[in-house]
């Protein structure tokens, strides 16, 4: 019995926890995923996202909390009774079965007739455009393909649930970009609930419906892409989302949400993400491309140029600031290193944290 031909409106994580020894890889994580949603989970190496996906999986077994499909208790289910769809980073093809064989060895193992094997296997090669390749062995395809191959091994079965544990890694830059556009398309097309488990934000930012980010086995943060490249939570949660400036200052005032912090003793405002009190210190974080190197701008912190590199409609430096902060801008000239420059922050995108970052 599978759970693969179950209909469902949620899939709910409650206090899910796993441990290793006294190490909690896993820290009682509630999360309630929706029918049909594509959720990224993001975080830095070791925060726990494969474990919470191995867990879910099956592959893992939990240590506490359970893992429910509606009011249906799953997380004692073995893996092939669940019935998930997985795609892992190293495609885990059978390397001496063809193409079509591959992705038809869950319906076989299902006891499905050959007949309908072919042409449901047919159909989800077509799907990830590997159409006339079913005769090929796994070793005759490039990388990308294989891990086509993977993903029409993993959505063959009509899984309540997709899978994948970093699936893109392998690839190269241009391929990566390629197969994101394409799972994209194919959870468009097909609506799978998905789980995929990322540690690279533009990744969870370009594909999800929602990112769940983690951090020492915990939930920071859960949102929509826009919600967490935003307004970010937290000064940790905003480094990940690309936020790679941070400034330290005293608050000086803090007026319609917008604080002003004395940084290097020039007046710096951005938005308030947290209470603030005049006098504590404060952090204002700010990706690259919101501080400009401008002879104009407002909100201008001077500093001198470290690095320059030509990145083809602008250049993208470091600089340091008088009292040895450093900065990453953007800007349209080619500003030799030991050069002082302007840099406005833009105060409508950088945002202020209290506490000392
Ligand atoms: P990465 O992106 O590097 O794969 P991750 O976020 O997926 O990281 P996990 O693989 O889930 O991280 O591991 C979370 C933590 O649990 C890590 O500190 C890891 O060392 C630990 N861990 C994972 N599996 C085991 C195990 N079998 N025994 C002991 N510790 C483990």
């Amino acid at each position: 019995m599978s759970l693969a031909s179950t209909s469902f409106t949620h899939l709910r994580l409650d206090r899910l926890s796993r441990s290793f020894g006294a190490f909690n890889a896993l820290n009682e994580i509630d999360l309630m995923i929706g029918k049909g949603e594509f959720i990224a989970l993001l975080g830095p190496s070791g925060c726990g996202k494969s474990t919470a996906l191995n867990c879910i999986a099956g592959l893992l077994g939990t240590t506490g909390g359970g893992i429910y499909i509606d009011d249906r208790r799953i997380d004692q289910l073995k893996p092939e009774e669940r019935g998930f769809g997985m795609v892992f980073q190293n495609y885990a093809l059978f390397p001496h079965m063809t193409v079509l064989q591959n992705v038809g060895f869950g319906l076989k193992m299902r006891g499905i007739a050959k007949d309908e094997i072919t042409r449901r296997a047919e159909a989800a090669l077509a799907l990830v455009r590997l159409q006339g390749q079913g005769d090929k062995l796994p070793g005759q395809l490039s990388g990308g393909q294989q891990q086509r191959v993977a993903i029409a091994r993993a959505i063959v079965i009509e899984p309540p649930l997709v899978l994948m544990d970093e699936p893109l890694s392998n690839l190269d830059a241009k391929l990566r970009l390629e197969m994101r556009a394409e799972i994209r398309r194919i959870h468009n097309q097909l609506g799978a609930t998905t789980i995929y488990v990322t540690h690279d934000q533009d990744e969870a930012l370009s594909l999800a419906d929602r990112i769940v980010v983690l951090r020492d086995g915990a939930i920071r943060q859960v949102g929509t892409p826009h919600e967490l490249y935003e307004s970010p939570k937290y000064l940790d949660v905003a480094e990940f989302m690309g936020y790679r400036n941070r400034l330290s200052g005293k608050v000086i005032r803090v007026e319609n949400g917008v604080a002003t912090l004395a940084v290097d003793g020039t007046e710096i405002s951005g938005r308030a993400m947290d209470l603030l009190t005049p006098g504590e210190t404060a952090v204002l974080a700010a990706r690259g491309d919101d501080v400009i190197d401008t002879a104009d701008g407002q909100n201008t912190l001077q500093a001198v140029v470290e690095t320059i590199e030509y990145r083809g409609r602008e250049h993208v430096g470091t600089a340091r600031s008088d009292s040895g902060m450093e900065l990453i801008f953007h800007g349209p000239r080619n500003v030799a290193p030991g050069s002082r420059v302007s840099l406005a922050i833009d105060a409508g995108r950088a945002l202020v944290f209290a506490g000392r970052g």
